[in-house]
């Protein structure tokens, strides 16, 4: 069945200013000392940045490594709240954590990549939140499992939380790559489709892993047109005891977000409507032609799949399947298609074909 949430619209938040885009969280990976948290605050403060993010509790991967100052942080960021007028933000993994981010004003939570994955926390931090107002933002679990993403959203639904938004940050993988995280990103496209009402932000940092991506991760989230941006930054990057690589100064980081070029989500002038419309037009009618030609493949294969039977002869000859593959993916290259492309929809395609024959050849 398909999954609907009910959501408050971000702009009912009461966290971001009106009509702000893209919408804008930053702040150290973690709360190190109060110094550090007043200064980078500031310095992000006079760039228009509204969320001040601060990791209180730090999942990490060995221990022994700095885990967050903990409890005694939350008075920090408290201060970033009252002294600064920002909104304050931190991750949360456990009813404790949250019952400690509601006595100390914290505005907003995010539940990391970890706990994403762990349906018996995010269980937990639901229960803990019901009857609460405060906003909830879900990390991808960490790794990419779209169902376990949703399955998340719904379980904080379900308890009451109407204030829910989503940060794609990219998925483990064992894979060698320049990126800290694979992207994903049809992974999030996916998602923003499903729930285009639900305020979606990426976190270039934690996708990146260094400040050298952050510019283009954070061009390529805003031309796949999603909400916002999370951002670490820190007033002393490479002193940071947490994910020194990927954090920014805020000087640096007002500079990237002058690099930033924001696209439109949609446009009202009467021009580019009709000729977007026009376009749309060919691509329903090249949809059609799609699926009549694909019902057409189809007879083909189902007849081919009776002669088969007639002849008692197995449905599938994998070089015969080979061969059509590599065929067709040698005729896309004239076409500039991608092989890898070609190469999902025609392995969809044959599947489905298969598929349809084994069920003839079963029928008796
Ligand atoms: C973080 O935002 O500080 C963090 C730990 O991120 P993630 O859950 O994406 O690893
Ligand atoms: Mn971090």
């Amino acid at each position: 069945m398909e999954t609907k949430l009910d959501l408050v619209p971000v702009s009912e938040w009461g966290i971001f200013p009106e009509g702000q885009r893209p919408l804008l969280i930053a702040g150290p990976c973690s709360a190190e000392s109060e110094v550090q948290v007043m200064q980078t605050a500031r310095g992000l403060k006079s760039l228009g940045v509204n969320v001040f993010r601060a990791g209180i509790w730090k999942p990490r991967t060995h221990p022994n490594n700095f885990e967050g100052i903990g409890t005694p942080g939350l008075k920090w960021i408290q201060r970033v709240k009252n002294e600064l007028g920002m909104k304050v933000a931190t991750e949360v993994a456990s009813e404790k954590h949250i019952f400690d981010c509601l006595k100390f004003g914290v505005d907003m939570v995010w539940i990391g990549a970890r706990t994403t994955a762990n349906p018996f926390l995010v269980q937990e931090i639901a229960d803990a939140l019901r009857d609460t107002d405060v906003p909830v933002l879900v990390k991808n679990p960490v790794n990419p499992d779209l169902d376990l993403w949703i399955g998340a959203l719904e379980r904080l639904n379900q308890a009451g939380i109407r204030k829910l938004g989503v940060i794609h940050r990219g998925f483990s993988t064992s894979e060698k790559m320049a990126y800290r995280n694979a992207p994903g990103w049809q992974i999030a496209v996916e998602l923003r489709t499903r729930f285009p009402q639900m305020p979606f932000f990426a976190d270039p940092s934690h996708l990146g892993g260094n400040r050298k991506y952050l510019q283009e991760i954070s061009q390529r989230a805003l031309d796949l047109g999603l909400d916002g941006l999370m951002i670490e930054s820190h007033c002393d990057p490479t002193c940071a005891l947490s994910d020194a690589k990927q954090q920014l100064t805020p000087e640096d980081f007002g500079k990237l977000l002058s690099s930033l070029v924001v696209r439109e989500p949609d446009s009202d002038s009467p021009e580019y409507k009709e000729n977007i419309d026009q376009l749309r037009a060919q691509i329903d009618i090249i949809d059609e032609n799609l699926l009549y030609i694909l019902n057409t493949r189809m007879n083909v294969s189902r007849s081919i799949g009776n002669y088969k039977k007639e002849h008692n002869i197995a449905i599938l000859q994998t070089s015969r399947w080979d061969e059509v593959l590599s065929g067709m993916q040698d005729k896309a290259k004239a076409y500039g298609l991608s092989e890898e492309f070609i190469a999902k929809v025609f392995t969809a395609i044959h599947d489905e074909s298969v598929q349809e024959q084994n069920k003839i050849l079963s029928k008796e």
